[in-house]
């Protein structure tokens, strides 16, 4: 079934409607999100079936994946990540252009999951910033759905100015990233 978007806050009367340009831009963005799928293991295997026809991940302005950063907005990392895998990912955040967002899918992105060992990444927040954590080995496609609802709320709210501020660009120099 298609999503209805709800209307944004605002001022409406017979014919005309006014809002503001951060809301009308939020609306956009959460609704023509371009992820870029980065699936290492099993997780990537639960978001095909999120992307099928019986979860239909389209119906969110999503059906266009992107395999290239430079094109995309929405960085979906899922599976283990070996630490030697860690810069490659930090490389294709850092490729990406603004205003971008991160969700960690699963126990594995998110912390390491039952992979407690010295190869792997104990959660890709070790490397880039993350939005939206997906908790569960493997996360079922409802759970990876209420996550992209979860970023899509973000979109909405963000104020134009958030990539600019001072609070933006010191969490870009915790990574080393700024
Ligand atoms: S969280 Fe579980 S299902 Fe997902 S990649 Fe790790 S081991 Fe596989």
């Amino acid at each position: 079934m298609a999503k209805i978007e709800e209307m944004p806050e605002g001022y409406g009367g017979e014919g005309f409607f006014a809002t503001s340009l951060d809301k009308a831009v939020g609306l956009a963005r959460a609704n023509s999100i371009w992820p870029l799928p980065f699936a290492t293991s099993c997780c990537g295997i639960e978001f095909m079936a999120t992307m099928g026809t019986n979860y239909d991940l389209a119906r969110f302005g999503m059906e266009r994946l992107s395999f290239s950063p430079r094109q995309a907005d929405l960085l979906m990392v899922m599976g283990t990540i070996a630490k030697k895998m860690g810069p490659v990912l930090r490389q294709v955040y850092i490729q990406m252009a603004e205003p971008k967002w991160v969700i960690a899918v699963g126990a594995c992105a998110s912390s390491g999951g039952i992979f407690d060992t010295y190869s792997v990444l104990q959660g890709i927040d070790k490397v880039i910033p993350v939005d939206v954590y997906v908790p569960g080995c493997p996360p079922r496609p409802e759970q990876i759905i209420d996550g992209v609802m979860k970023i899509q709320e973000l979109v909405k709210n963000e104020p134009l100015r958030r990539r600019h501020s001072p609070e933006y660009q010191h969490l870009l120099e915790k990574y080393q990233i700024a």
